[in-house]
């Protein structure tokens, strides 16, 4: 069989090559971190640096290469192109890697973000930054979870955060009146091949993605709306693969702008494995490999939460699965990480309703007697510990 190369190996790589096997591909990825989830499914692991050479030459001899996320190198990408099928390209992410380029070229593509001045440097800071206030700044890159934002109210902290950020490149972008978050998870092989999952509603808790609903709480001509922004940043991008679109849901007048994009599956498209006909991880496999995407309705309304290393006792004791397990509509999902932390992602579940409001109202509820941290009833596997 085929082997698929994938670039990174954390939990949206592992799902990628749990769904490349069931198909019957094998599956490389490359990882630098021995316990990188994927691990424990690929058929091979190149436990290396992202930029190594070895490894590189290695996937290059993959049938397909993909990507579990934006801070790749975008020129290995490139390089990787001159000698097997890559997608997306090492363009497309090179705009996703870096929030200057992202939103720059998400207006040129003739969509709306929220009010942003780029700074690069503190003699960027002047009056006509009043403008953005109260704003957020983030850096340009490597941000995600909320890392690397601070919240700035004046000039005097909008300086005072620059510095903070180390003098790096940023951008200010002015608070909006948030009254939604939604994305949009598009599959595009080509200009007549392409297809949207239905927008996730996203909360978010401490600047973490918390719940996904699905379908979202949002009229049908909004949503439509959204679908239609997705698809036509991936036509505007030529993008092959899984797109993720983050959204915002803007003011009285409910204006739908894009916040930023993700050129992968994303963690608001999880519970597509539980919910619907095909996972966005088959997708990613069907689109790296050329073939045309999958149907992509939906089978139930549901909610996916995600499960933080913060409900693991300082002892690193497990939470209680059986809050989990213990209920018919509910599938739980751990990646095998070693190490829990505050914030890190440990897992998600996925709550099956008759409606997305009754799914979130299980989702929480579950969620709260996760955090009780009730030693696991011996009945219920623990995830292997090494
Ligand atoms: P991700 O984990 O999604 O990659 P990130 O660190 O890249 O996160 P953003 O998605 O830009 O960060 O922002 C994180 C959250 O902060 C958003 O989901 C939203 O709740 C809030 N937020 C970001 N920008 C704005 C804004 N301009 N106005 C109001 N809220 C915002
Ligand atoms: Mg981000
Ligand atoms: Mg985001």
């Amino acid at each position: 069989p085929a082997m698929l190369g994938i670039l990174g190996g954390g939990q949206l790589g592992s799902m990628f090559t749990v769904a490349a096997k069931t198909m019957g591909y094998r599956v490389t990825v490359l990882d630098p971190d021995p316990n990188a989830p994927a691990a424990r499914f690929a058929d091979c692991h190149l436990c290396a640096p992202f930029d190594d050479v070895n490894a590189l030459a290695k996937l290059a001899q993959c049938a397909a290469v993909t990507t579990e996320f934006e801070n790749v190198n975008a020129q290995a990408m490139r390089d990787l192109a001159q000698h097997t099928r890559v997608s997306p390209s090492g363009d497309c992410v090179a705009i996703a890697q870096n929030r200057i380029a992202e939103k720059s070229w998400i207006r040129k593509a003739g969509l709306q973000t929220a009010p942003y001045q780029v700074i690069e440097k503190l003699d960027d800071i002047n009056e006509s930054s009043l403008a953005y206030l109260s704003g957020i700044l983030k850096t340009a890159t490597l941000g995600y979870d909320g890392k690397g934002q601070i919240r700035v109210h004046t000039l005097t902290e909008l300086r005072e955060a620059f510095q903070t950020h180390g003098g790096v490149p940023c951008v200010l972008e002015k608070m909006v009146d948030l009254r939604a978050e939604i994305s949009v998870v598009v599959c595009r092989l080509n200009g007549e091949q392409i297809a949207t999952f239905d927008p996730a509603e996203n909360i978010h808790e401490n600047g973490i993605l918390a719940y996904s609903l699905v379908p979202a709480r949002l009229s049908e001509n909004l949503q439509n709306q959204a679908r239609k922004m997705a698809v036509r940043l991936a036509h505007e991008l030529n993008y092959v693969g899984v797109l993720a679109v983050e959204m915002f849901v803007v003011g009285e007048t409910q204006d739908l702008i894009v916040n930023e994009i993700a050129p992968r599956p994303h963690n608001s498209g999880h519970h597509t494995i539980d919910a619907c006909l095909f996972s966005q991880f088959e997708q990613q496999v069907r689109l790296m490999c050329g073939l045309v995407p999958a149907d992509t309705r939906l089978l139930q309304p549901c909610c996916m939460a995600n499960i933080l290393g913060d409900v693991w006792g300082d002892e690193g004791s497990e939470p209680n699965w059986g809050a989990v397990l213990d209920n018919p509509l509910a599938h739980l999902h751990l990646y095998g990480k070693m190490q829990a932390r505050v914030g890190r992602k440990m897992g998600h579940l996925t709550v099956l309703a008759d409606d997305a409001t009754t799914a979130y109202e299980f989702a929480k509820n579950i969620r709260a007697k996760l955090e009780k941290k009730i030693a696991c009833s011996a009945k219920i596997r623990q995830p292997e510990r090494l």
